[in-house]
């Protein structure tokens, strides 16, 4: 086979290729995905994607490359090593017209941003080949002074950056589409909304993103608030008659990052200034970043057409961190506080506190102190004594068998007792076969376990039950979006 092709022999080539792809995933998919994907060169072994950014990359292995590698087959006659490069320069804009993706999740063209930086600031998306930022670069050369000021004025915290967040499985979408905004803002994803649970790191990643922009863009004006601000700030100006003043203020800047947006849920008049910033805002071509602790569809008395704009661009979830982030999110903390506690207490604690990140600083920082103001070493029993009330607290809101069965019992309006019953009617056998199917995906309990919950049923049942859920979500988005919707609610241990 050719070593190299021409751009001439690869279209035809990689045409064919993308049109048995397009067969098998939604139009959405394909032309959010792979109509702005190129083939770069390819041999026996290898093709080369050309991708316009990271994310890409990620969510192409992450969800379709069965589908390409089938594909690929299907064309070349054998599966080849897919490579991606990314291409600075891919056609990005414009390629909203000819490709007829979605408005939004490729912002449109021609829009202006203060002090395009040359060279990509953002290197942790490449943790792998990640440099040092050269000290001396152009866009890297701040003056402090004028940081500190610009930071304050943005509500920004030079705590939170992308240096000092750690990368895990749980969060490399999040972190990966983070970098893409920071890196271009309001050119790639706009909105970015982020969600998930509490301490998972959302404000973290969206100050991350305001304090890198500063650094690179010395013109930008970055705003960071949370929406129980906006909401005060509206309250107050239509007190004082000020409501032109509050909107030039808003509507002035580059990026708009608003955390915690759920608490815009019933607020009516809010969420109709608001939804006239995000216009003014989108339309003029600004960033803005958004986070909840759950998806637009699922707040709370949240208007329909504000739901629909906040899906318009990039929805990211933060999970819960796996055991591998929980510990080098400690040893970053122990880093940057300069404090230290032995390896069996950082074991410990990665251990005992999955859900929340900020309850795992909480034990850092307590076992920390302790150990530095009684010089003696800490056993494990004495941190657990020092941290009762922490690992309680955790407790509270680990996912349990008991959890899920209840959770899933109230969602589908039947008694928590039905899930262990011998009684098989299907409005109760079906939610049955959902808390089984949630069960074994959530707390990746063995079929015997999970048999021995629901009512001593054997191996068999509940392997069949995980395999009908399994196929009707494949048939069914209704019940993908049911199936989603309770596992947030039991992570968060909320009513539905
Ligand atoms: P949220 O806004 O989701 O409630 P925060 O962003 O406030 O969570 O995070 C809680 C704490 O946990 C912060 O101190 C943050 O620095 C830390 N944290 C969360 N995720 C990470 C991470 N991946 N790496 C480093 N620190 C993290
Ligand atoms: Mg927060």
């Amino acid at each position: 086979m050719d070593e190299l092709l021409s751009n001439q022999e690869c279209k035809p080539l990689w045409d064919k290729i993308l049109s048995l792809v397009s067969e098998r995933v939604s139009e959405d998919t394909f032309l959010r995905w792979f109509a702005l994907t190129k083939l770069k060169r390819f041999d026996e072994e290898t093709i080369d994607l050309a991708i316009p950014n990271e994310i890409y990359r990620f969510w192409i292995e992450e969800n379709h490359m069965m589908t390409l590698q089938d594909a690929i087959i299907q064309a070349l006659g054998f599966p080849r090593k897919v490579r991606f490069i990314i291409e600075s320069g891919a056609p990005l804009e414009g390629a909203t017209e000819e490709t007829g993706a979605p408005r939004g999740s490729l912002a449109p063209e021609n829009r202006e941003f203060p002090n395009e930086p040359t060279s990509h600031p953002v290197q942790a998306v490449h943790p792998e080949k990640a440099e040092e930022p050269e000290s001396d670069s152009p866009a890297r050369v701040v003056d402090g002074e004028r940081l500190t000021r610009q930071r304050a004025k943005a509500g920004l915290n030079d705590r939170y950056l992308f240096d000092s967040f750690v990368v895990g499985s749980n969060n490399r979408f999040v972190h990966a589409a983070a970098c893409a905004v920071a890196t271009k803002p309001s050119r790639i994803y706009n909105p970015l909304f982020i969600y998930g649970g509490v301490g998972l790191g959302k404000t973290h990643i969206m100050q991350a993103i305001g304090n890198e922009i500063l650094v690179t863009r010395k013109n930008a004006t970055v705003l960071y608030i949370t929406s129980e601000t906006f909401t005060n700030d509206f309250i107050d100006a239509v007190q004082k008659g000020e409501l032109v003043k509050l909107r030039k203020r808003y509507r002035q800047v580059d990026v708009l990052i608003i955390d915690d947006i759920q608490f815009l849920g019933g607020k009516e008049r809010t969420q109709e200034e608001f939804f006239h910033t995000f216009n003014a805002l989108f339309d003029g071509h600004k960033q803005i970043v958004l986070s909840s602790d759950r998806p637009p569809s699922e707040i709370r008395q949240l208007e329909n057409r504000l739901v629909s704009r906040f899906e318009w661009g990039l929805t990211a979830e933060l999970h819960p961190p796996d055991a591998e982030t929980r510990i080098a999110i400690l040893r970053k903390k122990m880093q940057l506080w300069d404090v230290r506690v032995e390896d069996e207490v950082v074991f410990f604690l990665a251990d005992r506190i999955h859900n929340n990140v900020r309850r795992l600083e909480g034990a850092l920082m307590r076992t920390a102190s302790f150990a530095s103001l009684s010089g003696s070493k800490l056993t494990l029993q004495r941190a657990e004594e020092l941290l009762r009330d922490i690992l309680h607290e955790e407790a509270r809101n680990t996912v349990t068998l008991d959890r899920i069965q209840k959770t899933v019992a109230e969602y589908y309006d039947i008694r928590v007792a039905d899930m262990t019953s011998k009684r098989r009617p299907q409005n109760i056998a079906f939610p049955r076969q959902v808390a089984m199917y949630l069960s074994r995906e959530m707390l990746k309990a063995s079929y015997a376990e999970i048999g021995e919950a629901f009512g001593g049923r054997d191996h068999g049942t509940v392997m069949h039950a995980c395999k009908q859920i399994r196929k009707k979500m494949n048939a069914h988005n209704d019940l993908r979006r049911v199936v989603s919707l309770l596992e947030t609610m039991i992570r968060s241990n909320r009513e539905p």
